[in-house]
Order: structure tokens, then C-alpha cells, then sequence
């Protein structure tokens, strides 16, 4: 599997902690990076293996022009991919791009919503409008698009759950066929965060985010969709391959600023910083530094990622041990010779994940 890192956007958001830039005009530029480091990195995942999933994530990869996103898509294995994905924010989604992206060969969105309603959106500065993301997945679906997942935030700043609910009836009934949520948290150095810090954005308090979390849970289990990862739900078959093949730990490249890649035993991370990734590049060189996974280390994140996962982890002697205090009190249960987390279990996930790992 493959994944591109495009770390432009148009404007940014304000809780947003991740490495992007507003330099548009070096989009271009790094493109041809993007396809360099690729044909430099072609010995990285194992010879021979069909590469099945491709994800282009940001950043906003929405924002690259369709000249360039073909340059990057003709060069990548994208006929033997089955799950080709990009992530879009609703403003950059119009009928020529989306008509584009599926000659190209892209056959899942996943739409950078985030809340249908007005208010939060503008609490979140994010570009686009509740009526324009309507439209947009309309779009996309009427285009033929039958795989598009959309990310909702919750715990918003004055957020009650009324306009959570809302939320959610909005998505259930736009029928899309997947849906990431995220709890919003208050990053350090984020414009977010400094207005919490002047007492000019409300917090949402721990109870009431549990309880919106619970309630999406259930509503989501009735409206049909299948609870697949702490974060994740997918109408049954829409579950996400490439995200499912990270939890899983299969080796994965990623190119660009920041990308990170893992080969079964060691991680390694380009370097975050544009300016110096697109100059190492164009001298033939790849910024990166890599970290040599321990036996220990390789199975604290199988325990970490699988208990992320509603297929859990094996209930081996070592980790029911570990886990008595955890299935006693009914935050974790073991089915078919696996330990899985209750939704109890989900709101004190960190700590749990703490206690089964080894030192
Ligand atoms: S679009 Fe995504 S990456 Fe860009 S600023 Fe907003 S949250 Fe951050």
C-alpha cells in the first residue's frame, strides 16, 4: 500500500496541530518531487507484492490541480489498486474535478465535513459552508461514486447534543457508506487553543463528550453501520482496506513531507519541513529518519492497534492476565478467542492499551 502526503491547504483550520502549508504555489514543485522520491524508493515495499490500496491524505490533496494529480496518479500503480482514496474538503469539490478524479482512477472520497452546522464550522474555520458539503456528496454520488466516507467532529466548542444528533441524522440520511469521527482536542499553539486559554472558547466537558460518543455509537448501530475501529464506521463492506492494513501492521510506503513508511520491522518519517524535503529531493537524496522496532515495540503496537479494532486482539495467557481487571468489569470481553474493548472499555482505552502492554 502506498500513501501520498499532499501538505497544502487552501486556509487553515483553527484546532489544526498538522504539518500543512498555505505555499500553494510550490504545489507544482512538489509534485515532481513526489514522483522522484517515488522512483528512488521503488525497493522499499517487498518485490513482487500487488500494491492494493493507494490514499492520498493531507493536508488538503483536493487542492492540487488536476494536471498535477494525473502526473502523480499515471506513474503509480493505480490499475492494480482495488481502494484508490482521496481526501477533499467540500470547496474544492466541483463537477470537473470529481468527473477527473474518476478517469484517474480514484474510487473512494473521504470528505473533510466535519459538522453540518454553520456555527461550528465557523468555530472550526474551516472553508466551506452546511449547504456546500450537502451538495457536494450529492454530487459525488450522482457522478457514480459509491465509496465515500465523510469526517464529523464532536465535542465542539458550545456543541450541544441536539446539534450533535442533528449531525448525525444529517449523515445517516445523506447514505454515505462511511464515517470517521474525531473528539476535537485543544492543541498547543492553535488559534483554538488560545481562545480556550482566554476563556473565549468553552470546552466540552469529559461527561458530556462520552456521551456523545455513546450516543453516535448507538445510532450508528442502528442506522446499519458496522462499529469496525474506535473512530471508524462503514456500511457492512465499506470498511476502509488501507486503513484496515495499517491496524493490521502490512508494510506500507508513504511519500512526501512528513509521510511516514513502515517495512514490517522498522518505521521511518520523512522530514516535515517542505522547504527542506523538496531541496534533499531534487539532489537525489531522501530525508528521512528511521527507528529499528524492538520485539517489544512491534508487539505493544499490535496490542495498541488491535484494541483499536472490533476484531481485537488474541487472548493469549499472557494478556488475560493482564486484562482480568479489565474483563471483571466488563471494559474489555473475550469472543472467539479474542479480547475485545466494550464501549466502557473505549472511554478508558489509553490506559488499558498502558496495562496490556509489555515493559
Ligand atoms: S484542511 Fe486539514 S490539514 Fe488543512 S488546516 Fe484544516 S485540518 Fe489542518
Amino acid at each position: 500500500m502506498i500513501y501520498i502526503h499532499i501538505p497544502f491547504c487552501y486556509s487553515r483550520c483553527s484546532y489544526c496541530a498538522f504539518f500543512s502549508t498555505t505555499m500553494l504555489e510550490m504545489r507544482s514543485l512538489y509534485v515532481d518531487a513526489l514522483l522522484k522520491e517515488y522512483a528512488m524508493r521503488q525497493d522499499y515495499l517487498p518485490k513482487g507484492k500487488k500494491i492494493r490500496t493507494i490514499y492520498l491524505g493531507g493536508g488538503t490533496p483536493s487542492q492540487l490541480s488536476n494536471k498535477d494529480l494525473a502526473r502523480l496518479l499515471h506513474v503509480l500503480p493505480v490499475d492494480e489498486a482495488e481502494e484508490v482514496t482521496i481526501e477533499a474538503n467540500p470547496s474544492d469539490m466541483t463537477e470537473a474535478k470529481l468527473k477527473a478524479w474518476r478517469e484517474m482512477g480514484i474510487n473512494r472520497l473521504s470528505i473533510g465535513i466535519q459538522s453540518f452546522d454553520e456555527g461550528m464550522l465557523a468555530w472550526l474555520n474551516r472553508r466551506h459552508g452546511s449547504k456546500q458539503a450537502l451538495k457536494v456528496v450529492k454530487l459525488a454520488q450522482d457522478l457514480g461514486y459509491d465509496n465515500i466516507s465523510i469526517d464529523l467532529m464532536y465535542a465542539l466548542p458550545y456543541q450541544t447534543m441536539d446539534k450533535w444528533k442533528a449531525d448525525i441524522e444529517t449523515a445517516i440520511g445523506l447514505g454515505v457508506q462511511h464515517i470517521s469521527t474525531y473528539c476535537l482536542s485543544y492543541e498547543p499553539g492553535t488559534p483554538l487553543y488560545n481562545l480556550r486559554e482566554k476563556g473565549l472558547a468553552r470546552e466540552t466537558d469529559e461527561e458530556l463528550a462520552n456521551e456523545m460518543y455513546a450516543y453516535l455509537c448507538e445510532r450508528l448501530k442502528q442506522a446499519g453501520y458496522v462499529h469496525y475501529e474506535v473512530s471508524n464506521f462503514a456500511l457492512p463492506g465499506f470498511e476502509s482496506k488501507h486503513n484496515s492494513r495499517y491496524w493490521d501492521g502490512t508494510p506500507y510506503l508513504g511519500l512526501g513531507a512528513g509521510a511516514h513508511s513502515y517495512d514490517g520491522t522498522s518505521r521511518q518519517w520523512n522530514i516535515d519541513n517542505l522547504k527542506k524535503y523538496l531541496r534533499d529531493i531534487m539532489n537525489g537524496k531522501v530525508p528521512f529518519k528511521r527507528e529499528k522496532l524492538t520485539a517489544t515495540q512491534q508487539y505493544n503496537e499490535q496490542v495498541m492497534l488491535g484494541l483499536r479494532t472490533s476484531r481485537g486482539i488474541e487472548a493469549t495467557d499472557e494478556l488475560l492476565q493482564k486484562a482480568q481487571p479489565y474483563l471483571a468489569t466488563g471494559k474489555l470481553r473475550v469472543e472467539d478467542g479474542k479480547i475485545i474493548a466494550t464501549l466502557d472499555g473505549i472511554n478508558i482505552l489509553n490506559t488499558i492499551i498502558t496495562d496490556l502492554m509489555r515493559e
